[in-house]
């Protein structure tokens, strides 16, 4: 067997420890004589699995009882929808458009009522996060919107936006865990799992209670409520159950290696060999603002198309995969999620530094 370095920006590379562990316990997990794939998520055996699961993110989050956990299907893509179905009390919404991702989080929201693009940076191809501190935030606004790092752009909010008093909605899924946060400060927190934490099929969503309805229109679907899944938590039909058993895993393994304090450190230095080279380098250079640069993502180019597909297939070959860049903006992207070690990141540069050497 042997592993490589994996830079896809998702699904994604996950914890060796934990891929291991879960493999240990595919055929009888605990005692039980059966896998978790095969268990009934109405058994006490599931049950402790989801509750250890909930209770391990919000030790690692720090979130408030006031908050409701909720593991729900359907992706991040889904919540383009649920957010507005859910949370448009008086039919108006405001978008900071930072990618592709909030863009169609944006569209989506115009189906159910008014959406207002109230910042963007799609004039320089969402290489920055626009200066968020005096916005036009609409007196009506039931919420404001985010996608707090852009998986495909490499970019990330350093500073939430000062939303006047407005609930903050944010997109979360390509940051996740990477760093603290400080739950109070958000409405909801969302996010597919597939970028930083478990496998797809899961999505996180942490919601403030007094933002969970009742009063919803008649004809939304009871599975696209969140009251629905809160009331039942989060086991109101079955849950994609295999998929919470890795995050729970996920989750403790990320409790061994100090909480989310620790992981940020080890994110940084780790985002820092990367910003570095590409900084110092003549051949290559990073194509966001320095400022806004994601500790999660980065993106970067040769300024030759042709160079670049080079790069990308040599790449591969020497065992680093998926570093092609996203199919709308081209050019290369590393992702180095929590589960990324360092020295993967430290073999990438080298690979990089001998790349340039050879094509001088
Ligand atoms: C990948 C991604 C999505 C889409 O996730 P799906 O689970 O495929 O729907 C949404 N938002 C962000 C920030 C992403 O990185």
């Amino acid at each position: 067997m042997s592993r490589v370095y994996n830079f896809s920006a998702g699904p994604a590379v996950l914890p060796e420890e934990v891929l291991r562990e879960v493999a240990e316990e595919m055929l009888d997990y605990n005692g039980t004589g059966m896998s978790v794939m095969e268990m009934s998520h109405r058994s006490k055996a599931y049950q402790e699995i989801i509750d250890t699961a909930e209770a391990d993110l919000r030790d690692l989050m720090n979130i408030p009882d006031n908050y409701k956990v909720l593991f729900l299907q359907g992706g991040a893509s889904l919540q383009f929808s649920m957010i507005p179905m859910n949370l448009m009390k008086n039919g108006e919404a405001d978008y900071i458009v930072t990618g592709q991702w909030a863009k169609k989080a944006y569209q989506e929201a115009q189906k159910y009522g008014k959406a207002n693009k109230i910042a963007t940076s799609e004039d320089k191809t969402f290489s920055y996060i626009p200066d968020c501190s005096d916005l036009p935030i609409s007196e009506n606004a039931d919420y404001v919107y985010i996608c707090e790092n852009n998986t495909i752009y490499g970019t990330k909010y350093k500073e939430l936006p000062n939303t006047k008093g407005k609930i903050l909605v944010a997109d979360v899924s390509s940051c996740f865990l990477s760093e603290p946060v400080d739950v109070e400060k958000y409405g909801v927190i969302y996010g597919g799992v597939q970028k930083n934490i478990g496998p797809a099929g899961v999505v996180i969503v942490i919601i403030r209670e007094d933002l969970i309805r009742d009063d919803l229109p008649e004809n939304v679907p009871t599975m696209l409520k969140y009251k629905t899944h809160a009331d039942a938590g989060s086991l109101y039909n079955t849950p994609p159950a295999y998929g919470i058993y890795v995050c729970g895993k996920v989750f403790q393994w990320l409790k061994k290696q100090g909480g989310l304090e620790a992981m940020k450190e080890h994110n940084e230095k780790k985002a820092k060999i990367l910003y570095d080279f590409l900084d110092e380098s003549k051949l290559f250079k990073g194509t966001v603002e320095k400022k806004d640069r994601s500790l999660m993502n980065v993106p970067f180019v040769t300024g030759d198309p042709e160079l670049d597909a080079k790069f990308v297939k040599e790449s591969k070959e020497a065992g680093f995969e998926n570093l092609k860049g996203h199919r709308t903006v081209g050019g290369m992207r590393a992702s180095i999620y929590n589960a990324m070690p360092i020295e993967g990141v430290e073999a990438l540069v080298a690979f990089m530094r001998k790349f340039e050497e050879e094509n001088a």
